[in-house]
Protein backbone atom coordinates (compact mmCIF):
# COMPACT_ATOMS: atom_id res chain seq x y z
CA UNK A 1 0.00 0.00 0.00
CA UNK A 2 1.44 3.12 -1.00
CA UNK A 3 -0.56 7.02 -0.24
CA UNK A 4 1.01 9.99 -2.23
CA UNK A 5 1.81 12.21 0.29
CA UNK A 6 0.52 15.23 -2.20
CA UNK A 7 -3.03 13.91 -2.22
CA UNK A 8 -5.83 14.41 0.30
CA UNK A 9 -6.64 10.42 1.43
CA UNK A 10 -10.18 9.39 1.14
CA UNK A 11 -10.08 5.63 1.60
CA UNK A 12 -11.94 3.25 -0.12
CA UNK A 13 -13.85 0.16 1.37
CA UNK A 14 -14.03 -2.41 1.21
CA UNK A 15 -12.08 -2.24 -2.02
CA UNK A 16 -8.80 -0.99 -0.14
CA UNK A 17 -8.72 -4.35 1.86
CA UNK A 18 -9.94 -6.87 -0.42
CA UNK A 19 -9.16 -5.81 -4.01
CA UNK A 20 -5.57 -8.04 -4.65
CA UNK A 21 -2.32 -6.42 -5.17
CA UNK A 22 -0.64 -5.28 -8.06
CA UNK A 23 3.12 -4.23 -8.68
CA UNK A 24 2.38 -0.33 -10.42
CA UNK A 25 3.79 -0.32 -13.88
CA UNK A 26 1.43 2.04 -16.02
CA UNK A 27 0.14 5.48 -15.07
CA UNK A 28 -2.98 6.32 -17.27
CA UNK A 29 -4.92 9.01 -16.81
CA UNK A 30 -8.92 9.83 -17.43
CA UNK A 31 -11.37 12.72 -17.88
CA UNK A 32 -14.85 11.35 -15.77
CA UNK A 33 -16.74 13.54 -18.20
CA UNK A 34 -17.88 15.57 -14.93
CA UNK A 35 -17.38 18.66 -13.19
CA UNK A 36 -16.33 16.84 -9.66
CA UNK A 37 -14.17 17.87 -7.07
CA UNK A 38 -11.69 14.99 -5.85
CA UNK A 39 -14.40 14.68 -2.99
CA UNK A 40 -16.91 14.44 -4.96
CA UNK A 41 -15.26 11.79 -6.90
CA UNK A 42 -14.78 10.01 -4.02
CA UNK A 43 -18.66 9.87 -3.01
CA UNK A 44 -19.33 8.25 -6.35
CA UNK A 45 -17.04 5.81 -6.08
CA UNK A 46 -18.20 4.96 -2.60
CA UNK A 47 -22.08 5.52 -3.20
CA UNK A 48 -23.11 4.39 -6.82
CA UNK A 49 -20.52 2.32 -8.67
CA UNK A 50 -18.35 -0.66 -7.88
CA UNK A 51 -15.14 0.59 -9.94
CA UNK A 52 -12.60 2.99 -8.79
CA UNK A 53 -9.87 4.92 -9.97
CA UNK A 54 -6.93 4.96 -7.54
CA UNK A 55 -6.92 8.85 -7.85
CA UNK A 56 -9.14 11.77 -8.51
CA UNK A 57 -8.37 15.76 -9.49
CA UNK A 58 -10.83 18.80 -9.92
CA UNK A 59 -10.26 21.63 -11.55
CA UNK A 60 -8.62 23.32 -8.94
CA UNK A 61 -5.63 20.97 -8.51
CA UNK A 62 -7.50 19.24 -5.47
CA UNK A 63 -6.15 15.26 -5.59
CA UNK A 64 -7.60 12.43 -3.69
CA UNK A 65 -5.99 8.95 -3.27
CA UNK A 66 -9.14 6.45 -2.87
CA UNK A 67 -6.58 3.43 -3.05
CA UNK A 68 -3.07 2.22 -2.20
CA UNK A 69 -1.28 2.61 -5.62
CA UNK A 70 -0.10 -1.17 -4.51
CA UNK A 71 -3.89 -1.94 -5.16
CA UNK A 72 -5.62 -2.84 -8.30
CA UNK A 73 -8.41 -0.66 -8.99
CA UNK A 74 -10.96 -0.96 -11.56
CA UNK A 75 -10.40 1.64 -14.21
CA UNK A 76 -8.86 0.68 -17.00
CA UNK A 77 -10.32 -2.83 -17.81
CA UNK A 78 -7.29 -5.33 -18.79
CA UNK A 79 -4.65 -2.93 -17.17
CA UNK A 80 -6.08 -2.95 -13.86
CA UNK A 81 -4.36 -5.97 -13.14
CA UNK A 82 -2.44 -8.48 -15.25
CA UNK A 83 -1.96 -12.34 -14.46
CA UNK A 84 1.37 -11.55 -13.86
CA UNK A 85 0.61 -9.33 -10.94
CA UNK A 86 1.69 -6.39 -12.44
CA UNK A 87 -0.88 -3.08 -13.31
CA UNK A 88 -1.53 0.51 -13.98
CA UNK A 89 -2.70 3.54 -11.66
CA UNK A 90 -5.83 5.06 -12.50
CA UNK A 91 -6.12 8.68 -12.27
CA UNK A 92 -10.04 10.31 -13.26
CA UNK A 93 -9.80 14.01 -13.67
CA UNK A 94 -12.92 16.40 -13.69
CA UNK A 95 -14.40 17.97 -17.14
CA UNK A 96 -16.89 19.06 -18.70
CA UNK A 97 -20.20 16.60 -19.66
CA UNK A 98 -18.63 16.45 -23.19
CA UNK A 99 -15.28 14.89 -21.99
CA UNK A 100 -14.03 17.84 -24.58
CA UNK A 101 -12.01 20.98 -22.23
CA UNK A 102 -8.74 21.10 -21.65
CA UNK A 103 -6.78 20.19 -18.42
CA UNK A 104 -6.20 23.57 -15.87
CA UNK A 105 -3.15 24.57 -15.15
CA UNK A 106 -3.94 23.64 -11.93
CA UNK A 107 -4.49 19.82 -13.04
CA UNK A 108 -1.53 20.19 -15.12
CA UNK A 109 0.65 21.10 -12.68
CA UNK A 110 -0.82 17.91 -10.47
CA UNK A 111 -0.45 15.36 -12.91
CA UNK A 112 3.07 16.47 -13.77
CA UNK A 113 4.31 16.32 -10.09
CA UNK A 114 2.27 12.60 -9.14
CA UNK A 115 3.90 11.24 -12.57
CA UNK A 116 7.37 12.44 -11.17
CA UNK A 117 6.45 10.52 -7.92
CA UNK A 118 5.12 7.54 -9.29
CA UNK A 119 8.29 7.20 -11.65
CA UNK A 120 10.16 7.60 -7.89
CA UNK A 121 8.69 5.53 -6.01
CA UNK A 122 7.76 2.60 -8.39
CA UNK A 123 9.94 3.11 -10.70
CA UNK A 124 7.83 3.61 -13.84
CA UNK A 125 9.88 4.70 -16.57
CA UNK A 126 9.84 7.60 -18.34
CA UNK A 127 8.35 6.62 -21.78
CA UNK A 128 4.32 6.54 -23.26
CA UNK A 129 3.73 3.06 -22.87
CA UNK A 130 4.60 1.20 -26.89
CA UNK A 131 1.95 -1.62 -26.22
CA UNK A 132 -1.04 -2.60 -24.01
CA UNK A 133 1.31 -3.84 -21.07
CA UNK A 134 4.52 -2.03 -22.22
CA UNK A 135 5.30 -0.10 -18.67
CA UNK A 136 5.20 3.65 -18.88
CA UNK A 137 2.66 6.46 -19.02
CA UNK A 138 -0.71 6.97 -21.27
CA UNK A 139 -3.68 7.88 -21.82
CA UNK A 140 -6.89 6.01 -21.78
CA UNK A 141 -7.87 5.77 -25.24
CA UNK A 142 -4.21 4.82 -25.79
CA UNK A 143 -4.80 0.91 -26.08
CA UNK A 144 -7.95 -0.96 -26.56
CA UNK A 145 -6.87 -3.31 -24.38
CA UNK A 146 -7.63 -0.14 -21.51
CA UNK A 147 -11.30 -0.12 -22.50
CA UNK A 148 -14.47 -2.24 -22.48
CA UNK A 149 -15.87 -1.48 -25.61
CA UNK A 150 -13.58 1.41 -26.88
CA UNK A 151 -13.24 5.02 -25.67
CA UNK A 152 -12.54 8.73 -26.82
CA UNK A 153 -11.11 9.35 -22.72
CA UNK A 154 -9.43 11.91 -21.98
CA UNK A 155 -10.93 13.66 -25.25
CA UNK A 156 -8.93 15.61 -27.80
CA UNK A 157 -7.69 18.47 -26.01
CA UNK A 158 -6.38 16.77 -23.40
CA UNK A 159 -4.43 13.71 -25.34
CA UNK A 160 -2.75 17.22 -26.84
CA UNK A 161 -1.55 18.45 -23.41
CA UNK A 162 -0.49 14.78 -22.56
CA UNK A 163 1.82 14.96 -25.25
CA UNK A 164 2.95 18.36 -25.17
CA UNK A 165 2.72 19.47 -21.39
CA UNK A 166 1.96 16.33 -19.07
CA UNK A 167 4.64 13.74 -20.14
CA UNK A 168 7.64 16.25 -21.29
CA UNK A 169 7.12 17.75 -17.95
CA UNK A 170 7.60 15.13 -15.54
CA UNK A 171 10.06 13.69 -17.97
CA UNK A 172 12.10 17.10 -17.44
CA UNK A 173 11.17 17.06 -13.35
CA UNK A 174 11.86 13.37 -13.00
CA UNK A 175 15.28 13.72 -14.92
CA UNK A 176 16.43 16.80 -12.90
CA UNK A 177 18.43 19.69 -13.96
CA UNK A 178 22.13 18.70 -15.81
CA UNK A 179 24.45 20.20 -13.11
CA UNK A 180 28.79 20.43 -14.94
CA UNK A 181 30.88 17.93 -12.43
CA UNK A 182 32.67 19.70 -9.52
CA UNK A 183 35.67 21.57 -10.54
CA UNK A 184 38.63 19.82 -9.99
CA UNK A 185 41.58 21.55 -8.69
CA UNK A 186 44.01 21.20 -12.04
CA UNK A 187 41.01 22.68 -13.86
CA UNK A 188 41.59 25.72 -16.19
CA UNK A 189 39.19 28.82 -16.75
CA UNK A 190 39.35 27.34 -19.85
CA UNK A 191 37.98 24.15 -19.33
CA UNK A 192 35.46 25.05 -16.72
CA UNK A 193 34.59 27.29 -19.75
CA UNK A 194 33.51 24.14 -21.23
CA UNK A 195 32.08 22.21 -18.93
CA UNK A 196 29.39 25.03 -18.76
CA UNK A 197 28.71 25.31 -21.97
CA UNK A 198 28.57 22.00 -22.42
CA UNK A 199 25.87 21.68 -19.65
CA UNK A 200 23.81 24.52 -21.58
CA UNK A 201 24.28 22.05 -24.76
CA UNK A 202 23.02 19.40 -23.10
CA UNK A 203 20.16 21.33 -21.51
CA UNK A 204 19.00 22.13 -25.16
CA UNK A 205 19.42 18.92 -26.14
CA UNK A 206 16.76 17.89 -23.14
CA UNK A 207 14.60 19.89 -23.82
CA UNK A 208 14.61 19.44 -27.72
CA UNK A 209 13.61 15.78 -26.28
CA UNK A 210 10.92 17.00 -24.05
CA UNK A 211 9.04 18.44 -26.53
CA UNK A 212 8.52 16.01 -28.95
CA UNK A 213 9.12 12.51 -27.68
CA UNK A 214 6.43 10.91 -29.66
CA UNK A 215 7.55 11.38 -32.73
CA UNK A 216 10.36 8.75 -32.42
CA UNK A 217 9.13 5.90 -33.79
CA UNK A 218 12.32 3.97 -33.97
CA UNK A 219 15.48 2.32 -35.26
CA UNK A 220 15.76 4.32 -38.47
CA UNK A 221 13.48 7.68 -37.50
CA UNK A 222 15.32 10.38 -39.26
CA UNK A 223 13.39 13.26 -36.61
CA UNK A 224 15.12 14.73 -34.10
CA UNK A 225 17.39 11.65 -33.55
CA UNK A 226 19.91 12.63 -36.03
CA UNK A 227 20.11 15.89 -34.79
CA UNK A 228 20.68 14.65 -31.06
CA UNK A 229 23.54 12.37 -32.39
CA UNK A 230 25.06 14.73 -34.15
CA UNK A 231 24.73 17.57 -31.48
CA UNK A 232 26.24 14.69 -29.37
CA UNK A 233 29.11 13.73 -31.55
CA UNK A 234 30.06 17.73 -31.53
CA UNK A 235 29.72 17.46 -27.84
CA UNK A 236 32.55 14.81 -27.54
CA UNK A 237 34.58 15.72 -29.86
CA UNK A 238 35.15 19.06 -28.46
CA UNK A 239 35.89 18.02 -24.99
CA UNK A 240 38.87 16.37 -26.68
CA UNK A 241 40.03 19.44 -28.65
CA UNK A 242 39.98 21.33 -25.45
CA UNK A 243 42.82 18.65 -24.29
CA UNK A 244 40.16 17.71 -21.14
CA UNK A 245 41.66 14.59 -18.95
CA UNK A 246 40.35 11.15 -20.02
CA UNK A 247 38.73 11.04 -16.47
CA UNK A 248 37.14 14.21 -17.45
CA UNK A 249 35.66 13.34 -20.48
CA UNK A 250 34.32 10.26 -18.97
CA UNK A 251 32.53 12.05 -16.38
CA UNK A 252 30.96 13.92 -18.94
CA UNK A 253 30.03 11.30 -21.04
CA UNK A 254 28.48 9.60 -18.30
CA UNK A 255 25.87 12.76 -16.91
CA UNK A 256 25.17 13.29 -20.87
CA UNK A 257 24.02 9.11 -21.76
CA UNK A 258 21.89 9.45 -18.24
CA UNK A 259 20.60 12.55 -19.26
CA UNK A 260 19.59 11.20 -22.27
CA UNK A 261 18.92 7.62 -21.06
CA UNK A 262 15.85 8.67 -19.94
CA UNK A 263 14.57 9.42 -22.78
CA UNK A 264 15.71 7.41 -25.58
CA UNK A 265 16.74 3.86 -23.87
CA UNK A 266 13.81 3.81 -21.95
ZN1 LIG B 1 -11.22 6.85 -19.12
Amino acid sequence: MAWYPGATRYELQPESDDQPAIRPTQFIVHSIIAPWTAKRTYEYWRDSTNLESHFGLGYEGDLGQFIGTETRADANYQANRRPDGTGAVSIETASNLQGSDPWTAAQVEELIKLGVWLHQRHGIPLRICRTHDDPGFGYHRLHSAWAVSGTSCPGDARVKQFKELVFPGIVGRAAGPFTPPEQEDDMTPEERKLLTDTAAAVKRIEAALAQKPWTYKGKGDPRDMHQVVKDIDATVRSFKSAGLTPAQIDTLVDKLGDSLAARLAN
